[in-house]
């Protein structure tokens, strides 16, 4: 049963009542805690892991069963109940937590549910730490406690309260306030809804929200992209807003609607957190390798750098950590400000791009519109392991001329675009991002890849 789901670095995802079940979710809960008590105690009493779950129905289910392998193994946990991924990681870090867990499967269709975790750092376990949780799970390696030693469950319901505050102390209140920003707002009724609510009143914004309802019951497909937000778009034309902002189901991932009714692309928010960031601080950028060549320019106008990092939130922010830098992020939509903490986080996007607004006095069609367009494709393509290192060379064959990073997979960075190609960490696939300035030299990338492929694999 165990070989369907998948469990990678961002945890265990699969189909709720099949392959993902109570029994499933507490031998996680096990494997996590004894993982966390392996690390010897941090403090004097017994660790403490905090979790937090998203709208989807089975979310209590699965968190009570977390919660009991957590505490069969001597963990403390605290319930936070109904909340936002980056919520957790900054409560982990606020109780000084051992640990975190999140329950949710982000975008994935609402047959599926999952178990984010988290370290109490507010981070995610790096990939060998994963690794070590995966392989207690699969051997069911479990530190058990007995009876006097067994954890206890207490309840925090201040999550909102102290995310909001953490918001809210890198932003210009005043200045948002004064440009009173007409938003429409899509949580998908995820766990977004309550808590950006809350946010966007603090900024004086005249809020319009749809989709808010946190029941679970997802009113599209819950992935924030364009095809999904058709209904997003009418309601800013209809509302004549000002922006619309559509969020996934555990709020980490943010995709921004411009004032006429036009979805820009998940690619902008980075783009535009960093462009406002940039023009109040000088620093680094971090993000992945498939992210658009977007923040390079932005980091350009304004003499920073950009870090480039593999694919996977962890890795962009231990490379924040280790650079210092003052924004970062994932092409997905997905901002990290450590200021806030150590996740993806759509309100330190929502943040960051409404103060750009109030300071610039643009429009969002204008700020995109500042930071220019390239054309980005994806396409993936089945791969046993054993072909990719093959698959790898066949390609740097091909872009011999290329700037070459081997960080993750390969990228060949050509003077009109770029090309990365990598191995998924999750099934036997491989995935191609191009990236140009328009359409036809993209394709010509991919397609000189696709027929060097072909050659090799027929
Ligand atoms: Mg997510």
């Amino acid at each position: 049963m165990s070989e369907q789901l998948i469990i990678s670095v961002s945890g265990l995802r699969g189909i709720v009542g099949e392959n993902l079940t109570a029994s499933v979710a507490a031998d996680y809960g096990c494997a996590f805690g004894s993982f966390l008590q392996s690390l010897g105690p941090s403090t004097e009493d017994a660790a403490t892991v905090c979790i937090g779950r998203d709208s989807r129905t089975s979310g209590q289910m699965l968190a009570s069963a977390v919660t009991a392998g957590l505490c069969a193994t001597g963990i403390h946990v605290v319930d936070l109940g109904l909340v936002t991924t980056p919520s957790v990681a900054i409560m982990a870090k606020e109780l000084r937590c051992s640990g975190g867990v999140v329950i949710t499967a982000s975008h994935n269709p609402i047959q599926y549910n999952g178990i984010k975790l988290l370290l109490g750092s507010g981070i995610a376990p790096s990939a060998e730490q994963a690794a070590q949780i995966k392989q207690r799970f699969l051997d069911k390696s479990f530190a058990m406690a007995d009876s006097p030693h067994c954890g206890r469950v207490s309840c925090n319901n201040q999550a909102d309260t102290f995310h909001i505050a953490k918001i809210l102390a890198i932003v210009d209140k005043q200045a948002v306030a004064a440009r009173k920003c007409k938003v429409v707002l899509d949580s998908v009724n995820g766990a977004g809804g309550r808590i950006t609510k809350k946010l966007l009143a603090e900024l004086g914004c005249e809020v319009v929200a749809i989709n808010d309802e946190a029941s679970g019951l997802f009113a599209h497909s819950p992935e924030p992209i364009a095809r999904n937000l058709q209904g997003l778009c009418e309601a800013v034309k209809t509302n004549q807003a000002d922006i619309g902002f559509a969020q996934d189901p555990d709020a980490d991932r943010l995709a921004i609607v411009d004032e006429t009714g036009t979805y820009i692309g998940e690619e902008y928010t980075l783009a535009l957190a960093a462009k406002h960031v940039l023009s109040e601080r000088t620093g680094k950028i971090a993000t992945n390798l498939s992210t658009s060549r977007m923040v390079d320019d932005i980091a350009g106008q304004s003499g920073g750098e950009v870090i480039r990092t593999a694919v996977g939130e962890a890795n962009v922010a231990h490379a924040m950590l280790e650079h210092d830098c003052v924004i970062g992020g994932e092409g997905n939509g997905g901002v990290i400000d450590l200021r806030v903490g150590l996740v993806r986080d759509s309100l330190v996007g929502i943040a960051h791009v409404l103060q750009l607004t109030a300071e610039t006095g643009k429009t969002i069609s204008q700020l995109a519109g500042q930071i220019g367009r390239y054309h980005m494709t994806k396409e993936k393509f089945a791969a046993e392991p054993a072909q990719v290192e093959q698959i790898l060379n066949l390609a740097k064959e091909t872009f011999a001329g290329a700037k070459l990073d081997t960080t993750d997979g390969c990228r060949f960075d050509f003077e009109d675009g770029w090309l990365h190609l990598r191995a998924s960490n999750t099934e036997p696939v491989m995935r191609v991002i191009v990236e140009a300035k328009d359409q036809p030299t993209a394709e010509s990338y991919l397609d000189r890849f696709r027929t060097a492929r072909t050659r090799l694999l027929g």
